[in-house]
């Protein structure tokens, strides 16, 4: 059993009647990381996390979660997964305490006392309905169910969409926290790069169903820049390290992947954000998502 990625995927594809929600996914995603899946609406996030999780088959390649196939292999391979679905489903007519002892009698591995922990630490009683709660609160609810499971991955579809930026913060709080102590490895996907920067550090870019972009978040910056020049008259569209060119009257902006030569006479560089680095592989048109890499050695590097 290979212990050294908690997800393996190889060219995994899911087809909805016509529609290719997902293409050709090939990941491996080293254990004990916070790793963040973004993209856009439609993008195929929540297609990704439900095959994970073993909720829905891939129409082609496979999954395989710490060496073992949600699809095949289930016992073994969701004893080990927790999943959070997006907008934190639980029973509202439930009370906090119901939801814990349902949780205990679903789960061997159910850590009552840590559940227990977090809710107080977050001043959220046992005997409330959870329909009572506020949003944020229902998210630590469903939150401190998930880990309570004690998984090995925990898995997040959008969980900060419904919070404020109080209650998303506190949310991320508690992840780092539950990260730190047992180094679990979290993966969530979100539309919020700016609140990502400092909980992450991997990053998955998908971008209409397939991965644009993949790695250790310090990597990609390091491995990125931008580089600020005379407007350029070329088109740029197929120079593989130009992965976005934006143009003023005077000057040119090239995000470009850095292949560690020093930039071309006139050509000031500057680091990249991670904001800017994902929004630039999201504005990719479709066919350079899948272009074969060109080298136009003319082009300023
Ligand atoms: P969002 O950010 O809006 O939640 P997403 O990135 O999670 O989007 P998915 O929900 O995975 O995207 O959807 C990917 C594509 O697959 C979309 O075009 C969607 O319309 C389609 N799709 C998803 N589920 C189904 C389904 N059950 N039947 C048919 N098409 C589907």
């Amino acid at each position: 059993m290979s212990t050294e990625h908690a997800l393996r995927t190889q060219g995994l594809s899911k087809l909805y009647r016509r529609t290719w929600a997902l293409r050709d996914c090939t990941l491996a995603l080293p254990t004990r990381r916070v790793v963040a899946l973004v993209g856009p609406n439609g993008a195929g996030k929540t297609t990704l996390l439900r095959l994970i999780v073993g909720l829905i088959a891939p129409t082609d390649g496979t999954v395989q979660v710490f060496g073992q196939s949600p699809t095949t292999n289930t016992p073994q391979a969701l004893s080990r997964i927790g999943f959070l679905a997006q907008d934190h489903p639980i029973y509202p007519r439930f009370t906090v305490a119901d939801l814990l002892h349902f949780g205990r009698s679903c789960n061997l591995r159910f850590d009552q006392d840590l559940a227990e922990r977090r809710l107080s630490h977050l001043d959220i009683p046992l005997h409330r309905k959870a329909g009572t709660l506020s949003g944020g609160q229902r998210a630590q609810v469903a939150l401190a169910l998930a880990l309570a499971k004690r998984p090995d991955l925990l898995i997040l579809d959008e969980p900060l969409s419904s919070l404020d930026p109080v209650a998303r913060r506190e949310f991320l709080q508690t992840l780092m926290v539950a990260v730190a102590d047992d180094g679990i490895t979290v993966l969530l996907s979100s539309h919020i790069v700016t609140e990502l920067e400092r909980v992450c550090d991997h990053l998955v870019v998908l971008n209409h169903g397939r991965v644009t972009l993949s790695g250790d978040i310090d990597m990609l910056l390091a491995t990125h820049r931008l580089l600020v020049g005379p407007r350029a008259t070329a088109n740029l569209d197929h120079t593989p390290s130009v992965i976005e060119a934006t143009h003023a009257d005077r000057h040119t902006t090239l995000l470009v992947r850095d292949e560690g030569a020093p930039a071309a006479p006139g050509w000031q560089p500057h680091p990249v954000s991670l904001e800017d680095l994902v929004l630039a592989y999201l504005r990719r048109p479709d066919h350079r998502i899948t272009a074969p890499a060109r080298d136009v050695s003319e082009a300023p590097r």
